[in-house]
């Protein structure tokens, strides 16, 4: 069984920072800052588009709970939400899950930075294939 699924399950154990029936959220062991944590729901889900909408949509209620929790009991300046969705993205535990990280100050030990590379020039183009 995947590792999520067992820390779902109670089987083994976790920091819980939030639960109810179909949502937990835990402290990342990682903790790339303090109070690093992760949603996810109960019910196994190999990426976030594989989540049902209405659970998907209750993440994003916990993701906000815990984000108020975090930025108000750490005292953070603010917090950074992140889902790698997929291998090539990053995701390395295939049960969806969503990282909150909470921010301190610039060097405290997170950075996301958007790279240019070579960018699509006809944004009309890339509509069209989008939306068929
Ligand atoms: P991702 O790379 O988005 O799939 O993130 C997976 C995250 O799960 C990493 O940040 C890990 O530190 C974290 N992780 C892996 N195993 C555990 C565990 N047993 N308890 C808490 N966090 C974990
Ligand atoms: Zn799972």
């Amino acid at each position: 069984m995947c590792i999520f699924c067992m820390i779902a399950n109670h089987e083994i154990p976790s920091s819980v920072v939030y639960e109810d029936d179909t949502v937990i959220a835990i402290l990342d062991l990682s903790q790339v800052t303090k109070g690093h944590t992760l949603v996810m729901p109960k019910e196994h889900y190999e990426t976030l588009i594989d989540v049902p909408s209405q659970l998907a949509m209750h993440m994003m209620e916990v993701v906000q709970i815990v984000a108020k929790r975090l930025t108000t009991n750490l005292h953070a300046k603010g917090f950074n939400v992140l889902n790698n969705g997929g291998e090539l993205a990053g995701q390395t535990v295939m049960h969806a899950h969503i990282h909150i990280i909470p921010r301190y100050e610039e060097n405290d030990g997170f950075d996301v930075q958007f790279h240019t590379t070579e960018k699509p020039k006809d944004l009309a183009a890339v509509l069209s294939e989008i939306n068929g």
